[in-house]
Order: structure tokens, then C-alpha cells, then sequence
């Protein structure tokens, strides 16, 4: 409690003033739960800026606390319970199968590529079958998914490099998967998060639209500086299924072309609110 005994020797009639802040703080000490933590931390913040605090001290407080500024834990642990099953939501039962619909994602949405792969999948069941395929008869099954040409182009190289290195294996390495044709930093990323377990970030539309508005990064757009600021801040086992939780919040609630539904939103406590 020394902190705390600083500060009541700075301002003795502390207790006076902000009951809340010790009433909160042994709640805290007593249960535990986010919720009390995240009051905590918004009365301390409102007594500190009150008293306009030197920040050696804001900072001591809130370590003694436990209080991050920047409470990624709770962010995290909030849209856990929001969103308890999210994973990714493109379908696939085989890691080749995952590399196509990433590619195919671009620019379209995961339920359209769920539905066109199937029928690329009728009639190209295998790698080898996708890579010994005509790009144009790749296209003419891929085209609904924009970029056609582009699209079927990759796909069949990167086949065609699956079936001839890898023993139409997709390999575990992110700097392998980075060499594929049509593969970039987001699909490596997804592709070693889904497909095997490693830590992952990835930045697609959603992470970096929710990442800037809930405060993770400041008026960052490009996708390499997002990872790399969320990399700093994210524990590495949470990252891949934080990430599919964003794409989950990002659909629902905190959406791009309406506005976002803060009214009913899980962050809502604690986001920066930067819309
Ligand atoms: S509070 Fe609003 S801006 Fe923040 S994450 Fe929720 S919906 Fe998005």
C-alpha cells in the first residue's frame, strides 16, 4: 500500500474526496473480476487528471495496480467471452485447400470463396489435379471472386511449387509460405496460425479498422506496421484467434460502412473510440 500512502500523505483528505477509488480497489483485491478493474482504472485516470499528477507517479500507481493503460489483457479476455468459438471463416479441410481461399479472399468475401471453391473442388480435387490444370479453366471457376485472372494465375503456380517441393504438402515456414505465388504477410500469417498452431497476426481489413479504433495502434494503415506494433502487445498465443475475434467484431458490431454499434459493443468500457 505505499503507493497509496504516498498519495494520501500528498492529499490527506483523499479518502474524502474519492471513496470510489479504495472501495473499487478492494473489491479488485477480492474478486478479481475485469469488470471492477476496468472502474478502477477510469476513477484513477479521473483522479489523477483531477490533480494533474506528476507521471512518475500516474505510472507507480498503476503498475502497483496491476492497471495497464493500454489493458490488451482485457481487450483480449472481452472479446473471448464475446466471441468464445471464433476461428477462421473460410472453409477448409486440408492446409493446401486454405492457401486457395486465402488467395481467392482478396478483395471478396469469405462466404462468396466458400462457395466457389467447392466447385473448384469438384473438379480439381488434389494439388497435383490444381497445378497439371489449364490457368484458364481455373479462372473461368474462380472469376466470381474478382481478380480472375490474377487469381488463377497464382493458384496454379503456387500448386504447381506445392506439388514439385513439397510433396503437395504446404511447408511450416513463414518464410517458405512468404516465396508461394499470391501469398503475402496476411495468408503466411493465417496459414501458420490455422494451420499449425504458431503464434500469428493478422492483419486484414477488420484488425487494422478495430486495432485503430480501439487505441492498439495510432492512424497506422499500412498492414507490416500493424503486425509489427500488434507483435509488441499481444501475447503470442493469443494472437491468431484474437485476430479471427476482430474479423467476428468487425462484421457485427464494430463495422466499416455503417456506423459502429458502441451502444451494444463488449469494448465499449475501455475502447479509445477513434471512428
Ligand atoms: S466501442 Fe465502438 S468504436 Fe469501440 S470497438 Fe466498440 S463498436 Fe468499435
Amino acid at each position: 500500500m505505499n503507493m497509496v500512502n504516498n498519495i494520501k500523505n500528498r492529499r490527506p483528505n483523499l479518502e474524502d474526496e474519492y471513496p470510489k477509488i479504495e472501495s473499487l480497489f478492494t473489491l479488485y483485491e477480492e474478486n478479481g473480476d475485469d469488470k471492477v478493474l476496468i472502474q478502477l482504472g477510469h476513477e484513477i485516470h479521473r483522479f489523477l487528471v483531477d490533480i494533474d499528477f506528476m507521471s512518475k507517479y500516474w505510472f507507480s500507481l498503476l503498475d502497483y495496480l496491476g492497471y495497464d493503460p493500454m489493458p490488451i489483457k482485457l481487450y483480449i479476455e472481452l472479446l473471448k467471452k464475446e466471441y468464445p468459438d471464433a476461428d477462421c471463416t473460410l472453409d477448409y479441410d486440408n492446409a493446401w485447400k486454405l492457401l486457395v481461399s486465402v488467395r481467392l479472399a482478396a478483395q471478396c468475401t469469405d462466404a462468396r470463396v466458400n462457395v466457389v471453391v467447392q466447385d473448384l473442388y469438384a473438379k480439381f480435387p488434389t494439388v497435383e489435379a490444381l497445378a497439371n490444370a489449364d490457368v484458364a479453366d481455373i479462372e473461368s471457376i474462380v472469376r466470381p471472386c474478382g481478380l480472375g485472372k490474377s487469381k488463377a494465375r497464382d493458384i496454379s503456380a503456387c500448386m504447381k511449387i506445392l506439388h514439385e517441393q513439397y510433396h503437395d504438402n504446404v511447408p511450416g515456414d513463414f518464410d517458405a509460405l512468404l516465396k508461394l505465388p499470391g501469398v503475402g504477410r496476411k495468408s503466411a500469417n493465417l496459414i501458420m496460425g490455422d494451420v499449425f498452431g504458431k503464434p500469428a497476426i493478422v492483419t486484414d481489413t477488420h484488425c487494422i479498422r478495430l486495432s485503430n479504433r480501439i487505441g492498439l495502434v495510432d492512424n497506422m494503415k499500412e498492414p507490416k506496421k500493424v503486425e509489427m506494433a500488434l507483435w509488441k502487445i499481444i501475447p503470442p498465443e493469443e494472437g491468431s484467434d484474437f485476430c479471427h475475434r476482430l474479423v467476428y467484431h468487425g462484421r457485427d458490431v464494430c463495422t466499416a460502412r455503417t456506423k459502429p454499434h458502441c451502444e451494444k459493443c463488449c469494448l465499449a468500457d475501455i475502447c479509445c473510440k477513434q471512428i
